[in-house]
């Protein structure tokens, strides 16, 4: 069942999101090469509590940790670790979540460390692109899937793959609520998008094949090519107005 959030409860979620966002912001001021991921997630932590929220992702289903680092060929849900170093050069994906008042939020960046090459930062470009292709088309009326189809086409037609193995959610007062939301699939299908959806859209998108591997320790999910690896996510509402992000500044 897809709830829908009254104007009261998105606002909440916009403060959530915006403890989320500004996670970001710090953690992108803070990488320097050599750091560990480890201090990456210890930086996260301390600035979700100072605001009273609580780092969604630790203990979720298990995970040992309150953010996902992801560097490279690592797609999603790395481990922040002390012998995990980032490299100049290297990009990484952070993906952040926070519950503030009982709503969630949820979003994800790749940075950059140092100079990367240009091929890296047109995969970083165009992945954050493909977002917001497809909340262009979380739009009431709209269907579910019109915006999958949006994602996949803007990252195919520039030869990525796309991955099918994970996907985007709803989000409120449980971090991940129905609707799944794939990043591929045909136009037109789905349930019809109505006002006070509550959206995480989240492109997952290879600089090689769209396969992807999960580890031994049940989380590290890398490229089965071991090419470059992106993602890029936001918390939306879908609103009378048009899509709203709410893990914004
Ligand atoms: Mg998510």
């Amino acid at each position: 069942m897809i709830t829908i959030k009254s104007p009261h409860e998105i606002d909440l979620m916009r403060e959530a999101g915006r403890i989320v966002a500004e996670t970001h912001q710090l953690l992108e001021e803070s990488l320097r090469p050599g750091m560990s991921t480890l201090e990456l997630n210890e930086i996260a932590e301390r600035y979700i509590r100072s605001k009273n929220a609580i780092p969604s992702f630790l203990n979720y289903c298990g995970f040992p940790a309150s953010i996902c680092a992801s560097i490279n060929e690592v797609v999603v849900h790395g481990i922040p670790s002390k012998d995990v170093i980032v490299h100049e050069g290297d990009i990484l994906s952070l993906d952040i979540g926070a519950i503030l008042n009982g709503y969630h939020g949820d979003a994800a960046r790749t940075i950059a460390c140092g100079k990367i090459s240009d091929e890296a930062q047109k995969l970083i470009d165009d992945t954050k692109q493909s977002f917001y292709e497809g909340m262009a088309q979380a739009v009431v009326g709209n269907r579910l899937s019109d915006i999958s189809h949006a994602v996949q086409v803007y990252a195919e037609d520039r030869g990525y793959g796309v991955v099918r193995d994970f996907c985007g959610h709803g989000i409120g007062t449980k971090m991940h609520e129905d609707p799944q939301i794939p990043n591929y699939g045909k136009p037109g299908h789905g349930p019809r998008l109505k006002a006070g959806m509550c959206l995480a859209i989240e492109p997952m998108i290879n600089l090689g094949t769209y396969e992807v591997e999960v580890l031994e320790d049940n989380w590290t999910t890398v490229t089965l090519d071991g090419k470059l690896a992106c993602h890029y996510e936001n918390t939306i509402a879908v609103t009378e107005d048009g899509p709203v992000i709410l893990t914004a500044l």
